[in-house]
Protein backbone atom coordinates (compact mmCIF):
# COMPACT_ATOMS: atom_id res chain seq x y z
CA UNK A 1 0.00 0.00 0.00
CA UNK A 2 1.30 3.48 -0.73
CA UNK A 3 1.84 5.46 2.37
CA UNK A 4 0.97 9.84 1.60
CA UNK A 5 3.91 10.36 1.59
CA UNK A 6 4.40 8.20 -1.86
CA UNK A 7 1.40 9.39 -3.18
CA UNK A 8 2.19 13.27 -2.68
CA UNK A 9 5.62 12.65 -4.78
CA UNK A 10 3.73 11.23 -7.46
CA UNK A 11 0.96 14.12 -7.59
CA UNK A 12 3.43 16.29 -7.43
CA UNK A 13 5.14 14.72 -10.63
CA UNK A 14 1.70 15.86 -12.62
CA UNK A 15 -0.10 18.40 -10.32
CA UNK A 16 1.06 21.83 -9.47
CA UNK A 17 2.12 21.01 -5.70
CA UNK A 18 0.60 17.90 -5.86
CA UNK A 19 -2.83 19.32 -4.82
CA UNK A 20 -6.24 20.48 -7.28
CA UNK A 21 -6.66 23.59 -4.35
CA UNK A 22 -3.34 24.98 -2.54
CA UNK A 23 -4.16 25.35 1.08
CA UNK A 24 -4.63 21.47 0.84
CA UNK A 25 -0.80 21.08 0.47
CA UNK A 26 -0.12 22.18 4.07
CA UNK A 27 2.63 24.56 3.57
CA UNK A 28 1.52 26.50 6.29
CA UNK A 29 1.96 23.82 8.54
CA UNK A 30 5.20 22.14 7.88
CA UNK A 31 4.18 18.60 6.88
CA UNK A 32 2.83 16.71 4.19
CA UNK A 33 -0.28 16.49 3.34
CA UNK A 34 -2.59 13.38 4.91
CA UNK A 35 -4.09 11.12 2.11
CA UNK A 36 -7.69 10.20 2.68
CA UNK A 37 -8.53 6.66 1.64
CA UNK A 38 -12.41 7.00 3.00
CA UNK A 39 -14.44 8.67 5.34
CA UNK A 40 -17.47 7.86 7.25
CA UNK A 41 -19.62 9.67 9.88
CA UNK A 42 -17.67 11.99 12.23
CA UNK A 43 -14.53 10.52 10.72
CA UNK A 44 -11.88 10.62 8.04
CA UNK A 45 -9.55 7.74 7.65
CA UNK A 46 -5.77 8.52 5.59
CA UNK A 47 -3.70 5.96 3.61
CA UNK A 48 -1.35 5.44 6.62
CA UNK A 49 -4.03 3.38 8.79
CA UNK A 50 -5.11 6.47 10.65
CA UNK A 51 -7.86 7.84 11.71
CA UNK A 52 -9.44 11.09 12.50
CA UNK A 53 -12.19 13.48 13.92
CA UNK A 54 -12.75 15.82 10.80
CA UNK A 55 -13.29 19.33 11.95
CA UNK A 56 -12.51 20.50 8.23
CA UNK A 57 -15.72 19.22 6.91
CA UNK A 58 -14.35 19.21 3.47
CA UNK A 59 -14.15 22.80 3.94
CA UNK A 60 -17.65 23.15 4.89
CA UNK A 61 -19.82 20.96 2.92
CA UNK A 62 -20.14 17.97 5.33
CA UNK A 63 -22.09 19.58 8.09
CA UNK A 64 -24.48 16.29 8.61
CA UNK A 65 -21.23 14.16 8.42
CA UNK A 66 -19.52 11.69 5.39
CA UNK A 67 -22.09 9.43 4.07
CA UNK A 68 -25.83 9.93 5.50
CA UNK A 69 -27.70 7.50 4.78
CA UNK A 70 -30.19 9.88 3.30
CA UNK A 71 -27.71 11.24 0.89
CA UNK A 72 -26.36 8.09 0.02
CA UNK A 73 -29.74 6.64 -1.00
CA UNK A 74 -31.00 9.89 -2.95
CA UNK A 75 -27.63 9.83 -4.55
CA UNK A 76 -27.81 6.27 -5.58
CA UNK A 77 -31.26 6.38 -6.86
CA UNK A 78 -30.27 8.98 -9.33
CA UNK A 79 -26.79 7.25 -10.31
CA UNK A 80 -29.36 4.44 -11.84
CA UNK A 81 -31.62 6.71 -13.56
CA UNK A 82 -28.76 9.39 -15.59
CA UNK A 83 -25.92 11.15 -14.55
CA UNK A 84 -26.69 14.88 -16.77
CA UNK A 85 -28.75 15.27 -19.58
CA UNK A 86 -28.62 18.93 -20.31
CA UNK A 87 -32.24 19.23 -20.19
CA UNK A 88 -34.40 20.70 -16.81
CA UNK A 89 -35.53 17.96 -14.17
CA UNK A 90 -37.94 18.38 -11.02
CA UNK A 91 -35.16 17.86 -8.90
CA UNK A 92 -33.92 21.61 -9.91
CA UNK A 93 -37.21 23.04 -8.85
CA UNK A 94 -37.28 21.05 -5.95
CA UNK A 95 -34.05 22.67 -4.44
CA UNK A 96 -34.62 25.85 -5.93
CA UNK A 97 -37.63 25.33 -3.80
CA UNK A 98 -36.48 24.58 -0.62
CA UNK A 99 -33.66 27.58 -1.19
CA UNK A 100 -36.91 29.83 -1.40
CA UNK A 101 -38.37 28.79 1.28
CA UNK A 102 -34.77 28.80 4.00
CA UNK A 103 -34.28 32.19 2.66
CA UNK A 104 -37.54 34.57 1.96
CA UNK A 105 -34.75 37.30 0.43
CA UNK A 106 -34.45 34.81 -2.32
CA UNK A 107 -37.67 34.52 -4.74
CA UNK A 108 -36.22 32.84 -7.61
CA UNK A 109 -32.62 31.02 -7.72
CA UNK A 110 -29.87 29.94 -10.40
CA UNK A 111 -27.94 27.17 -9.81
CA UNK A 112 -24.20 26.73 -10.87
CA UNK A 113 -21.21 24.25 -10.00
CA UNK A 114 -19.10 25.92 -7.46
CA UNK A 115 -18.87 28.78 -4.93
CA UNK A 116 -16.70 30.77 -7.12
CA UNK A 117 -19.43 30.97 -10.39
CA UNK A 118 -22.02 32.09 -7.90
CA UNK A 119 -20.24 34.91 -7.12
CA UNK A 120 -18.90 35.66 -10.46
CA UNK A 121 -22.33 35.23 -11.78
CA UNK A 122 -23.93 37.46 -8.85
CA UNK A 123 -20.97 40.03 -9.72
CA UNK A 124 -22.10 40.19 -13.45
CA UNK A 125 -25.73 40.26 -12.21
CA UNK A 126 -25.35 42.93 -10.05
CA UNK A 127 -23.67 45.15 -12.56
CA UNK A 128 -25.71 44.32 -15.54
CA UNK A 129 -28.76 45.80 -13.19
CA UNK A 130 -27.26 48.37 -12.09
CA UNK A 131 -25.03 49.40 -14.75
CA UNK A 132 -21.99 50.33 -12.60
CA UNK A 133 -18.89 48.85 -12.39
CA UNK A 134 -17.13 49.53 -8.98
CA UNK A 135 -17.51 46.55 -6.17
CA UNK A 136 -16.80 46.84 -2.67
CA UNK A 137 -15.22 43.97 -0.81
CA UNK A 138 -13.83 43.53 2.69
CA UNK A 139 -9.95 43.00 3.43
CA UNK A 140 -9.84 38.96 4.13
CA UNK A 141 -13.52 38.28 3.00
CA UNK A 142 -13.40 35.60 0.35
CA UNK A 143 -15.37 35.29 -2.24
CA UNK A 144 -13.80 32.38 -4.74
CA UNK A 145 -11.19 32.79 -7.30
CA UNK A 146 -12.67 34.62 -9.93
CA UNK A 147 -10.65 37.83 -11.10
CA UNK A 148 -12.33 40.78 -9.35
CA UNK A 149 -12.78 39.01 -6.01
CA UNK A 150 -9.09 38.10 -5.81
CA UNK A 151 -7.71 41.14 -4.56
CA UNK A 152 -7.12 40.81 -0.54
CA UNK A 153 -9.06 37.97 -0.54
CA UNK A 154 -8.90 35.59 2.54
CA UNK A 155 -7.67 32.22 3.62
CA UNK A 156 -5.52 30.10 0.71
CA UNK A 157 -3.42 33.56 -0.35
CA UNK A 158 -3.39 34.73 3.25
CA UNK A 159 -1.56 31.46 4.30
CA UNK A 160 0.46 31.83 1.58
CA UNK A 161 1.04 35.58 1.39
CA UNK A 162 -0.30 36.21 -1.50
CA UNK A 163 -1.42 40.11 -1.18
CA UNK A 164 -2.92 39.67 -4.91
CA UNK A 165 -2.55 37.29 -7.42
CA UNK A 166 -0.56 37.65 -11.02
CA UNK A 167 -2.71 37.49 -13.87
CA UNK A 168 -5.43 40.02 -12.34
CA UNK A 169 -5.31 43.19 -14.71
CA UNK A 170 -5.00 45.84 -13.43
CA UNK A 171 -8.18 47.49 -15.14
CA UNK A 172 -10.05 44.60 -12.92
CA UNK A 173 -8.51 45.09 -9.99
CA UNK A 174 -9.19 48.89 -10.01
CA UNK A 175 -12.81 48.07 -9.86
CA UNK A 176 -12.69 46.77 -6.86
CA UNK A 177 -12.59 48.56 -3.55
CA UNK A 178 -11.26 46.82 -0.46
CA UNK A 179 -12.21 48.31 2.90
CA UNK A 180 -11.58 46.41 5.89
CA UNK A 181 -14.06 43.89 7.67
CA UNK A 182 -16.53 45.63 10.28
CA UNK A 183 -15.96 49.26 9.29
CA UNK A 184 -19.04 50.75 8.08
CA UNK A 185 -16.68 54.20 8.03
CA UNK A 186 -14.71 53.06 5.79
CA UNK A 187 -17.84 51.79 3.68
CA UNK A 188 -19.21 55.35 3.92
CA UNK A 189 -16.22 56.52 2.79
CA UNK A 190 -15.83 54.79 -0.31
CA UNK A 191 -19.45 54.97 -0.98
CA UNK A 192 -19.25 59.24 -0.63
CA UNK A 193 -15.69 59.05 -3.05
CA UNK A 194 -17.54 57.43 -5.81
CA UNK A 195 -20.70 58.65 -6.23
CA UNK A 196 -23.15 56.69 -8.51
CA UNK A 197 -20.50 53.97 -9.56
CA UNK A 198 -20.97 51.44 -6.89
CA UNK A 199 -22.91 48.58 -8.14
CA UNK A 200 -22.59 46.22 -5.20
CA UNK A 201 -21.28 45.18 -2.10
CA UNK A 202 -20.09 41.79 -0.87
CA UNK A 203 -19.57 40.48 2.44
CA UNK A 204 -19.19 37.42 4.18
CA UNK A 205 -21.80 38.28 6.58
CA UNK A 206 -19.79 36.24 9.13
CA UNK A 207 -16.57 36.28 7.93
CA UNK A 208 -14.71 32.68 7.34
CA UNK A 209 -11.55 33.07 5.64
CA UNK A 210 -9.99 34.48 7.90
CA UNK A 211 -10.57 32.36 10.43
CA UNK A 212 -13.93 33.43 11.74
CA UNK A 213 -14.75 36.72 12.65
CA UNK A 214 -18.16 37.64 13.30
CA UNK A 215 -19.96 40.82 12.44
CA UNK A 216 -19.82 43.66 15.14
CA UNK A 217 -23.46 44.89 16.44
CA UNK A 218 -25.07 47.02 13.83
CA UNK A 219 -22.43 46.53 11.07
CA UNK A 220 -24.79 44.60 8.87
CA UNK A 221 -27.56 46.33 9.17
CA UNK A 222 -25.81 49.62 8.45
CA UNK A 223 -24.19 48.10 5.07
CA UNK A 224 -27.95 47.44 4.40
CA UNK A 225 -28.69 51.24 5.12
CA UNK A 226 -25.58 52.98 3.13
CA UNK A 227 -26.83 50.73 -0.09
CA UNK A 228 -29.95 51.46 0.13
CA UNK A 229 -29.33 55.65 0.45
CA UNK A 230 -26.40 55.02 -2.45
CA UNK A 231 -28.47 52.55 -4.86
CA UNK A 232 -26.22 49.62 -4.40
CA UNK A 233 -27.32 46.16 -4.18
CA UNK A 234 -26.21 44.23 -1.04
CA UNK A 235 -24.90 40.59 -1.76
CA UNK A 236 -24.81 38.13 1.21
CA UNK A 237 -21.88 35.87 0.17
CA UNK A 238 -23.43 32.99 2.46
CA UNK A 239 -21.27 30.41 0.40
CA UNK A 240 -19.99 29.41 4.02
CA UNK A 241 -22.92 30.37 6.09
CA UNK A 242 -26.00 29.21 4.49
CA UNK A 243 -27.47 26.50 6.12
CA UNK A 244 -24.45 25.86 8.69
CA UNK A 245 -25.49 28.95 11.13
CA UNK A 246 -29.01 28.86 10.90
CA UNK A 247 -31.21 26.85 8.53
CA UNK A 248 -32.02 30.50 7.05
CA UNK A 249 -28.03 31.34 7.49
CA UNK A 250 -26.40 35.05 8.18
CA UNK A 251 -29.59 36.81 6.50
CA UNK A 252 -31.94 34.66 9.33
CA UNK A 253 -29.78 34.90 12.69
CA UNK A 254 -29.26 38.27 12.17
CA UNK A 255 -32.29 39.61 10.30
CA UNK A 256 -30.88 41.65 7.73
CA UNK A 257 -32.25 41.46 4.24
CA UNK A 258 -29.31 41.54 1.12
CA UNK A 259 -30.64 42.19 -2.36
CA UNK A 260 -28.49 38.88 -3.28
CA UNK A 261 -27.20 35.73 -1.30
CA UNK A 262 -24.55 33.45 -2.63
CA UNK A 263 -24.84 29.57 -1.89
CA UNK A 264 -22.01 26.55 -2.28
CA UNK A 265 -20.57 24.21 -0.14
CA UNK A 266 -23.50 22.55 1.98
CA UNK A 267 -26.07 23.04 -0.67
CA UNK A 268 -24.57 21.01 -3.25
CA UNK A 269 -24.22 17.68 -0.35
CA UNK A 270 -20.49 16.99 -1.28
CA UNK A 271 -21.37 17.10 -4.88
CA UNK A 272 -19.55 20.70 -6.94
CA UNK A 273 -22.74 23.15 -6.55
CA UNK A 274 -23.30 26.55 -5.97
CA UNK A 275 -26.42 29.11 -6.27
CA UNK A 276 -26.74 32.62 -6.45
CA UNK A 277 -30.23 34.61 -5.96
CA UNK A 278 -32.62 37.44 -4.62
CA UNK A 279 -35.51 39.26 -5.56
CA UNK A 280 -37.29 38.34 -8.70
CA UNK A 281 -36.78 41.97 -10.73
CA UNK A 282 -32.80 41.44 -10.55
CA UNK A 283 -33.18 37.34 -11.16
CA UNK A 284 -35.69 38.21 -14.25
CA UNK A 285 -32.40 40.42 -16.13
CA UNK A 286 -30.72 36.80 -16.22
CA UNK A 287 -30.69 34.84 -19.83
CA UNK A 288 -33.34 33.57 -21.32
CA UNK A 289 -35.23 35.85 -19.77
CA UNK A 290 -33.35 38.98 -19.21
CA UNK A 291 -29.83 40.54 -21.66
CA UNK A 292 -27.06 39.30 -18.41
CA UNK A 293 -25.63 35.40 -19.99
CA UNK A 294 -24.97 32.98 -17.66
CA UNK A 295 -24.55 29.11 -18.31
CA UNK A 296 -23.07 26.04 -17.97
CA UNK A 297 -23.00 22.70 -18.92
CA UNK A 298 -23.73 20.72 -15.75
CA UNK A 299 -25.62 23.67 -13.79
CA UNK A 300 -28.19 21.81 -11.64
CA UNK A 301 -26.65 18.47 -12.18
CA UNK A 302 -29.04 15.62 -11.18
CA UNK A 303 -27.01 13.77 -8.66
CA UNK A 304 -25.51 16.93 -6.98
CA UNK A 305 -29.25 18.25 -6.96
CA UNK A 306 -30.16 14.86 -5.45
CA UNK A 307 -27.33 15.32 -2.95
CA UNK A 308 -28.09 18.93 -2.30
CA UNK A 309 -32.30 18.01 -1.54
CA UNK A 310 -31.46 15.33 0.85
CA UNK A 311 -28.95 17.45 2.88
CA UNK A 312 -30.96 20.53 3.10
CA UNK A 313 -34.04 18.37 4.10
CA UNK A 314 -32.19 16.48 6.65
CA UNK A 315 -31.30 19.74 8.00
CA UNK A 316 -35.00 21.27 8.49
CA UNK A 317 -36.02 18.78 11.05
CA UNK A 318 -36.50 20.20 14.59
CA UNK A 319 -33.18 20.72 16.89
CA UNK A 320 -30.47 20.15 13.96
CA UNK A 321 -29.89 23.91 14.92
CA UNK A 322 -30.19 23.99 18.54
CA UNK A 323 -27.85 20.84 18.48
CA UNK A 324 -25.01 22.17 16.56
CA UNK A 325 -25.16 25.57 18.64
CA UNK A 326 -24.29 23.31 21.31
CA UNK A 327 -21.46 21.40 19.78
CA UNK A 328 -20.10 24.62 18.59
CA UNK A 329 -19.92 26.57 21.95
CA UNK A 330 -19.08 23.08 24.00
CA UNK A 331 -15.96 23.17 21.66
CA UNK A 332 -15.05 26.77 21.71
CA UNK A 333 -15.47 26.82 25.25
CA UNK A 334 -13.57 24.33 25.69
CA UNK A 335 -10.20 25.31 23.35
CA UNK A 336 -10.51 28.45 25.33
CA UNK A 337 -10.30 27.04 28.43
CA UNK A 338 -7.28 24.69 27.20
CA UNK A 339 -5.66 27.42 26.19
CA UNK A 340 -6.49 29.75 29.29
CA UNK A 341 -5.27 27.15 31.82
CA UNK A 342 -1.83 26.70 30.11
CA UNK A 343 -1.30 30.09 29.78
CA UNK A 344 -1.26 30.18 26.29
CA UNK A 345 -2.80 33.86 24.87
CA UNK A 346 -5.98 33.07 22.70
CA UNK A 347 -8.97 34.71 21.51
CA UNK A 348 -11.50 32.01 20.48
CA UNK A 349 -14.89 33.04 18.14
CA UNK A 350 -17.67 30.57 17.52
CA UNK A 351 -21.02 31.19 15.88
CA UNK A 352 -23.34 28.58 15.67
CA UNK A 353 -21.72 25.40 14.00
CA UNK A 354 -18.21 27.42 12.99
CA UNK A 355 -15.31 28.81 15.28
CA UNK A 356 -11.73 29.52 15.42
CA UNK A 357 -9.25 29.71 18.38
CA UNK A 358 -6.71 32.81 17.22
CA UNK A 359 -3.78 32.39 18.80
CA UNK A 360 -3.82 35.99 19.48
CA UNK A 361 -5.12 37.71 22.91
CA UNK A 362 -7.52 39.32 20.84
CA UNK A 363 -10.21 40.81 20.15
CA UNK A 364 -10.38 39.66 16.81
CA UNK A 365 -12.56 42.30 14.24
CA UNK A 366 -11.13 42.30 11.21
CA UNK A 367 -7.92 41.24 9.23
CA UNK A 368 -5.81 43.57 10.67
CA UNK A 369 -6.37 41.80 14.15
CA UNK A 370 -6.37 38.25 12.84
CA UNK A 371 -3.34 38.78 11.45
CA UNK A 372 -1.89 39.50 14.99
CA UNK A 373 -2.21 35.59 15.26
CA UNK A 374 0.94 33.50 15.98
CA UNK A 375 1.35 31.01 12.78
CA UNK A 376 4.19 29.02 14.11
CA UNK A 377 2.21 28.52 17.24
CA UNK A 378 -1.56 27.63 15.08
CA UNK A 379 0.91 25.24 13.00
CA UNK A 380 2.71 23.52 15.91
CA UNK A 381 -0.91 23.16 17.75
CA UNK A 382 -2.41 22.02 14.48
CA UNK A 383 0.36 18.77 14.02
CA UNK A 384 0.05 18.05 17.68
CA UNK A 385 -3.28 17.50 17.08
CA UNK A 386 -3.50 15.74 14.57
CA UNK A 387 -1.34 13.09 15.73
CA UNK A 388 -3.87 12.51 18.69
CA UNK A 389 -6.49 12.14 15.57
CA UNK A 390 -8.20 15.41 15.17
CA UNK A 391 -7.89 16.78 11.96
CA UNK A 392 -8.32 20.41 12.13
CA UNK A 393 -8.08 23.16 9.02
CA UNK A 394 -3.94 23.69 8.08
CA UNK A 395 -4.47 27.35 8.62
CA UNK A 396 -4.62 29.80 11.31
CA UNK A 397 -7.00 31.67 9.00
CA UNK A 398 -9.84 28.40 8.54
CA UNK A 399 -13.25 27.68 10.49
CA UNK A 400 -13.27 24.65 12.93
CA UNK A 401 -16.49 23.20 11.90
CA UNK A 402 -18.67 21.31 14.19
CA UNK A 403 -21.44 19.01 12.47
CA UNK A 404 -24.14 17.15 12.88
CA UNK A 405 -22.44 13.63 13.50
CA UNK A 406 -19.90 14.58 16.39
CA UNK A 407 -21.16 13.57 19.77
CA UNK A 408 -20.81 15.04 22.60
CA UNK A 409 -17.94 12.50 23.60
CA UNK A 410 -16.05 13.59 20.21
CA UNK A 411 -16.27 16.99 21.44
CA UNK A 412 -14.91 16.29 25.20
CA UNK A 413 -11.86 14.14 23.92
CA UNK A 414 -11.35 16.53 21.63
CA UNK A 415 -11.09 19.05 23.98
CA UNK A 416 -8.54 16.48 26.40
CA UNK A 417 -6.10 16.76 23.29
CA UNK A 418 -6.16 20.16 23.28
CA UNK A 419 -5.29 20.22 27.16
CA UNK A 420 -2.42 18.04 26.76
CA UNK A 421 -1.25 19.98 23.77
CA UNK A 422 -1.37 23.34 24.87
CA UNK A 423 0.09 22.65 28.14
CA UNK A 424 3.05 21.17 25.53
CA UNK A 425 3.20 24.35 23.74
CA UNK A 426 3.36 26.43 27.27
CA UNK A 427 6.26 24.26 28.13
CA UNK A 428 8.45 24.68 24.56
CA UNK A 429 7.48 28.01 24.15
CA UNK A 430 9.14 28.23 27.56
CA UNK A 431 12.23 26.48 26.65
CA UNK A 432 12.30 28.29 23.43
CA UNK A 433 15.82 30.72 23.26
CA UNK A 434 14.17 34.59 23.98
CA UNK A 435 10.95 32.29 25.52
CA UNK A 436 7.20 33.61 24.26
C1 LIG B 1 -15.59 28.53 -0.44
C2 LIG B 1 -16.11 29.91 -0.66
C3 LIG B 1 -16.35 30.42 -1.94
C4 LIG B 1 -15.93 29.68 -3.18
O1 LIG B 1 -16.59 28.47 -3.34
P1 LIG B 1 -15.90 27.33 -4.28
O2 LIG B 1 -16.96 26.29 -4.35
O3 LIG B 1 -14.66 26.92 -3.57
O4 LIG B 1 -15.62 27.95 -5.59
C5 LIG B 1 -16.95 31.65 -2.06
N1 LIG B 1 -17.29 32.36 -0.98
C6 LIG B 1 -17.07 31.92 0.27
C7 LIG B 1 -17.51 32.75 1.44
C8 LIG B 1 -16.44 30.70 0.47
O5 LIG B 1 -16.15 30.28 1.71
Amino acid sequence: MPTSHDLFARAQRFIPGGVDSPVRAYKSVGIEPRFVDHAEGAHVHDVDGNTYLDFVQSWGPMILGHGHPEVLEAVRTQLERGTTYGAPTELETEAAELVCAAFPSIEMVRFVSSGTEAVMSAIRLARGFTGRDKIIKFDGNYHGHSDAMLVAAGSGLLTLGIPSTPGVTEGTAGDTIVVPYNDLGAVEAVFAGNPDQIAALIVEPVAGNMGCVPPAEGFLAGLRALCDSHGALLIFDEVITGFRIAYGGAQERYGVTPDLTTLGKIIGGGFPVGAFGGRREIMDRLAPTGPVYQAGTLSGNPVAMAAGIATMKVLGRDGVYADLEEKGKLLAAGLKRAADEAGIPASGTQVGAMGTLFFTSGPVTDWKSAALSDTERYANYFRKMLERGIWLAPSQFECCFTSCALTHEDIENTVLAAEEVMGELAVESFRAPGGG
